[in-house]
């Protein structure tokens, strides 16, 4: 049995479709990054499977049980996190804590037990307000383990945070993953997908573009290496780049910059410089590098994965 089901989900705002059709099955223990830009609907496709907000049309089920009939026994075998979390400033970390504890009927045993976990012991007579940004967000995902979750949903869980901060983070929710916990997580950063999920659910325009573990989509979509070359002209002749063998090439006009996906770098790229010299342009920088889930995003859409 799924814990996640969603069939042909949609959710529309007036003339906005926020989710198209969406439909995902997510079994148990797994991590999945559901990884789209600003705007694709990863929070509005979140925030259903949360129960905050109800879809236009389309069937959800979390552990095979339907939001009407059993929204108790789903709540509390949730965690949620959401994209912001406003705290009271004057409280400190363990009095918040507790009060969430108390909520779910929980002794302040419990709360300890999760100052431990997140590694905020030595604050936890620190008032909120004078929390680093990192701190508080680790104490926002402490509230969501409070009740132990089968199953963790988290929206943006590091954006704005430093990379000590966002590292942090992350070895938080990777230490969940030995637990067994089954994590849905919304992202626009490529590198924090690719390092904590297993399974990565690209999403654009509100559908979803790919499904799959991080090296299947890139053999699927991005095989071998990328090159990308900023000209002083362009665009290159297509005709002349079928004898790189080239996977795909995207051409941005206005910064004049290629990305080409190529068997293989070495083999290309001395064929790549003729070309451009055959075709009177100068190269101003150029890079090589294994595809990554930034260059399968452009492959799929043409579009570069805004990461803000
Ligand atoms: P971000 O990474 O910026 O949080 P997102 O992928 O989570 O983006 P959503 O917040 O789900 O995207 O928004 C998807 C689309 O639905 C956007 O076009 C957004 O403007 C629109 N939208 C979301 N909520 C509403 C609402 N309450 N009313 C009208 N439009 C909305």
């Amino acid at each position: 049995m799924s814990i996640i089901y969603l069939n042909n989900v949609t959710k529309k705002f007036k003339s906005i479709t926020a989710v198209n059709a969406i439909s995902l099955s997510v079994d148990q223990g797994e991590f999945v990054a559901l990884l789209g830009p600003n705007g694709a609907g990863k929070t509005t496709l979140l925030e259903m499977i949360e129960n905050i907000q109800t879809p236009t049309s389309g069937t959800i089920r979390l552990f095979g049980r339907d939001w009407a009939t059993h929204e108790r026994d789903i709540q509390r075998r949730i965690g949620l996190c959401l994209q912001e979390t406003q705290f009271m400033d004057k409280v400190t970390v363990r009095e918040i804590l507790c009060l969430f504890a108390s909520f779910y009927g929980l002794p302040d045993s419990r709360a300890d037990e999760i100052l431990r976990d997140i590694h905020l012991e030595d604050k936890q007579k620190s008032y909120i307000e004078n929390l680093s940004g990192g701190q508080r967000q680790r104490v926002a995902i402490g509230i969501s383990l409070l009740n132990k979750p089968e199953l963790l949903l988290l929206d943006e869980p590091s954006t704005g945070l430093d990379p000590v901060a966002r590292r942090e983070i992350w070895d938080l929710i990777l230490a969940l993953k030995k637990q067994g916990m089954t994590l849905i997580l919304t992202t626009h950063y490529m590198d924090e997908a690719a390092y904590l999920c297993g399974r990565i659910v690209m999403v654009n325009k509100g559908e979803i573009l790919c499904d799959g573990t991080l090296e299947d989509l890139l053999a699927a979509h991005a095989p071998g290496d990328s090159i990308s070359m900023t000209l002083d002209r362009g665009p290159l002749s297509v005709a002349s780049l079928d004898a790189l063998g080239v996977h795909t090439v995207v051409w941005d006009e206005g910064n004049r910059k290629g990305l080409f996906h190529v068997p293989s770098a070495h083999i290309a790229l001395p064929l790549l410089l003729d070309i451009v010299k055959a075709n009177g342009a100068s190269i101003l920088s150029l890079e090589t590098h294994k595809a990554t889930l930034e260059d399968l995003f452009l492959v799929l859409t043409g579009e570069r994965l805004v990461t803000a």
